[in-house]
């Protein structure tokens, strides 16, 4: 591991998994994702490309996985050009400490988001009595203290490109968390949203009204600030995307997506934001 890069001291193997392990989904040619445990780690870039790039760095412990997954899309020793992360919470960073004791490779990160990468400042505690059922519930034992990571990280640049990646742009979507951002290509509406929107539900009520679309606000026990996701979604909406991988989730694309984000949009205070919580 490297000198001085630790993860906070509450970061530990989580007993939880999705019903899909490594089994992932390539969503286009060179875009690829699969659920480490409930979080989604996403590949982009072709496979046996040396050009490839990793989003989000999966539970805690995961790294053993991420490496498997990589190597089995990239070949063996198959290194990233970069990390981007949508955001710090623990399972979006879990694997991420062990994953840069072998690759040195930039991490890439909004400003805001720093002072949870760096060992500076705790996210709020999980709010483990928020309307949401068992996920909400389980939140408790969730990890909340930073990580540190040292050089390796990297502000994401203000023109909103990504270094290296022509084709995509990060757009700033708070609200979950302060530098939360989403990862977006132009040339074929390709939408990655971290915790922005995911598709997981949170409650059952609205799942009868929305059939088969499932997109859905922010997790609640860590989202703080409601206005500004609400706002994060209406970006997204606006940008049509025709293709979306969330943080957590399945994939969806073309109408179901469209009605989906719009149905969130119209319906977001009775939706997404809980009726009790101590952030609502
Ligand atoms: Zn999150
Ligand atoms: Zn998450």
């Amino acid at each position: 591991m490297n000198k001085g890069m630790h993860e906070g001291s509450d970061m530990k193997f989580i007993p939880m998994t999705s019903i899909k392990s490594t089994v992932g989904e390539a969503v286009t040619a060179d875009v690829y994702y699969y659920t480490n445990q409930l979080v989604n780690v996403i590949f982009i870039g072709e496979p046996a490309s040396e050009y490839w790039y990793l989003v989000d760095a999966g539970m805690p412990k995961s790294a053993e996985e991420i490496w498997r997954v990589a190597e089995e899309r990239y070949g063996v020793g198959a290194k990233p050009k970069a990390i981007l992360l949508t955001h710090g919470h623990f399972d979006h960073v879990g694997g991420l400490v062990d994953l840069l004791g072998k690759w040195d490779v930039p991490v890439y990160a909004h400003e805001a988001e720093f002072p949870y990468l760096t060992g500076k400042q705790s996210y709020p505690e999980p709010d483990s009595t928020v309307e949401g059922g068992l996920l909400a519930k389980i939140s408790a034992i969730y990890p909340n203290e930073p990580i540190t990571i040292g050089s390796q990280l990297k502000a994401l640049p203000n023109d909103h490109r990504i270094p290296g990646m022509t084709d995509w742009e990060w757009i700033h979507t708070p609200g979950h968390s302060p530098g939360h951002v989403s990862f977006y290509r132009s040339i074929d509406g390709l939408l990655i949203s971290g915790d922005a929107c995911i598709t997981v539900r949170q409650d059952s009520f609205y799942q009868v009204l929305l059939q088969k679309a499932e997109v859905n606000g922010p997790p609640r026990y860590f989202t703080t600030d409601w206005e500004a996701a609400k706002q994060s979604v209406a970006t997204i909406h606006a940008l049509h995307p025709n293709i979306m991988i969330p943080g957590h989730g399945v994939s969806l694309s073309g109408n179901i997506l469209q009605e989906g984000l719009t149905f969130l949009v119209d319906n977001f205070d009775d939706m997404a934001v809980p009726d009790y919580g101590k952030y609502s």
